[in-house]
Formats: structure tokens, C-alpha cells, sequence
């Protein structure tokens, strides 16, 4: 039973990169501005990346961010 004009709430927990947990306070029905991603900088090229359905949904995981900005962006 799956409602279509529903957003995929599920998938807000999950990482659009990795597929893993990203530990989103938002995607747990928290406050956004206490997630760790709100004191995080990520750089423009990593949304790339990120597949357009995603982009604003599901925040991307401090693993993803931290290999992004060790390999250089
Ligand atoms: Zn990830
Ligand atoms: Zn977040």
C-alpha cells in the first residue's frame, strides 16, 4: 500500500551516495538546525553527484562529505 502524492519520507534518512544512515535530525522529525549537516560547508560539486530526486531531501552522510573533501572535491 504505497501512496504515490506521499514524498519518500523514507528515503530522507538515507544517504543519496553511499545508501547508508546519514543521521539526519530532519529525516528524524527533528529540528534541522540541529543536525550536524546545518554547521557542515558542502562544496557545490558534491550535489552533483547527488541524483536530481534527491537533491533537497536527503542530506548526504559526514562519511560521503569527509571522502569528498579528502580526495579534493
Ligand atoms: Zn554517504
Ligand atoms: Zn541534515
Amino acid at each position: 500500500m504505497t501512496d504515490p502524492s506521499k514524498p519518500m519520507i523514507e528515503s530522507a534518512g538515507i544517504c543519496p551516495l553511499c545508501g547508508r544512515g546519514n543521521g539526519c535530525a530532519g529525516a528524524a522529525g527533528r529540528s534541522h538546525e540541529g543536525c550536524w549537516c546545518a554547521g557542515e560547508v558542502f562544496p557545490q560539486e558534491i550535489f552533483e553527484r547527488v541524483p536530481e530526486e534527491f537533491i533537497g531531501k536527503a542530506c548526504i552522510c559526514k562519511e560521503c562529505l569527509d571522502a569528498f573533501k579528502r580526495n579534493g572535491g
